[in-house]
């Protein structure tokens, strides 16, 4: 039988990445095979937590450059991660994989309120768990919550997934035939070439905790998997033993 490599990871999703063709909104065929994959990782026996992003919602840059108030902005781009919080446990329900929502902002109607202890009992018992409403805070992302959530419940990896792209570049691969990927890099490389991995506030935090990021490419089926067992496709991040 096959063997994870990782025992518990957290799962960083964009909302892009539920997104679809249209990008924006929630496309069934894509949360669909998202859940598909997930599941394969839970039946490799590890524990996995998510976090998702709301950006094919609403983001909150882009609210208050419309002139709404920045904090506000970013509440709703919260309420947004609910939003798909709640598609993605549907779809991981229908595929027979037990989950659990918990939300940084409390709405006890809808999901568990975020209690650390708690999240790691249901992962203990193989539930997933997704960390929905960011941090609860404005003015941080969703990449920021994964490192913090990933750093609370003792994760030994960020498993950061993109759309269409198969890891970290030194230019962007879709408008520069040459640009080259990196197979590993040090945070501090990260932080200093401006490379778009998460941004430097989850980067730092990811620094700060030693806490393993791999960029890699979900559009591709089954790269969950591969990921988690091991195979190197995307790029590492951590911390500078070159
Ligand atoms: N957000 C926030 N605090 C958090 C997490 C998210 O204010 O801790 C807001 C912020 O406005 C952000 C939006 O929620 O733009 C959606 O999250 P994000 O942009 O990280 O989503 P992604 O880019 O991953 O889809």
């Amino acid at each position: 039988m096959l063997q994870p490599k990782y025992k518990r990871v957290v799962l960083k999703l964009s909302g892009e990445a539920l997104a679809g063709p249209a990008g924006y909104g929630i496309d069934a065929g894509v949360i669909n095979s998202i859940a598909s994959q997930i599941k394969e990782v839970v039946e490799l026996g590890s524990e996995v937590a998510i976090v998702v992003g709301g950006g094919n919602i609403w983001r909150g840059v882009a609210g208050s450059a419309q002139g709404i108030d920045r904090a506000t902005a970013d509440y709703m781009g919260m309420l947004a991660t609910v939003i798909n919080s709640l598609a993605l446990q549907d779809a991981l329900e229908k595929h027979g994989v037990q989950t659990r929502v918990q939300t940084s902002i409390e709405m006890r109607q809808v999901a568990e309120p975020y209690i650390r202890r708690r999240a790691i009992r249901h992962l203990e018992k193989k539930r997933v768990v997704i960390f929905a409403a960011g941090t609860g805070n404005p003015f941080f992302s969703t990449d920021t919550t994964a490192a913090l959530r990933a750093a609370e419940i003792e994760a030994e990896v960020i498993l950061m997934a993109k759309n269409k792209v198969d890891g970290v570049y030194d230019s962007d691969p879709r408008t520069n035939p040459n640009a080259v990927k990196y197979r590993e890099l040090d945070y501090l490389e990260v932080l200093n070439k401006g490379l778009g991995v998460m941004d430097s506030t989850a980067t730092s935090l990811c620094m700060d905790n030693n806490m393993q990021i791999i960029v890699f490419n979900i559009s591709e089926e089954g790269n969950i998997k591969r990921v988690v067992l091991g195979e190197d496709i995307g790029t590492v991040v951590r911390g500078g033993q070159k």
